[in-house]
């Protein structure tokens, strides 16, 4: 399964693609594809950035992590192909958690949520949604602090 919205190299590192090119997405968990293609349909004003290397920009382990990344850490879900990190132009990344979080039944793989500058989702292997922030630390869906 390949997304409808999104390019292979905006999933995978410059290597990965230079290697294997759209074989790559074999590596993609297809629960992630459904989900960042729903977030994309949702929210689809202005750009939604994962990796944009491609293109000259500075983003290139947004989707998959290997352990050449610096960002590499054995326990993140974007080493296992898992998760993905996003940056939209014309939304901000809290009222997009709060959407998802708001309506789960619409997003069942997105398992994971980081309280971030930026949107985290990942589609690990749980019951119920984990809300964490950048230091683990994990939230309560109704006790999620606001920057306002
Ligand atoms: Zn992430």
């Amino acid at each position: 399964m390949k997304s409808k919205y999104f390019k292979i190299h905006e999933l995978v590192p410059k290597k990965m693609y230079d290697r294997y090119g759209q074989k790559a997405w074999r590596y993609v968990d297809v629960r992630l594809i459904e989900s960042i293609d729903k977030l994309k349909e949702h929210f689809n004003l202005g750009t939604m950035t994962i990796n944009n290397y491609f293109w000259g920009g500075d983003r290139e382990w947004s989707g998959i992590r290997t352990p050449e990344s610096k960002y590499y850490s054995y326990g993140s879900q974007h080493s296992y192909a898992n998760a993905i990190d996003a940056v939209f132009s014309h939304y901000n990344a809290e009222e997009i958690r709060n959407y998802i979080i708001d309506n789960k039944d619409l997003f069942p793989y997105i398992k994971g949520i980081e309280l971030a500058e930026w949107l985290h989702i990942d589609v690990r292997n749980e019951d119920e949604l984990v809300i964490f922030d950048t230091k683990g630390k994990v939230y309560d869906k109704n006790r999620i602090p606001t920057k306002s």
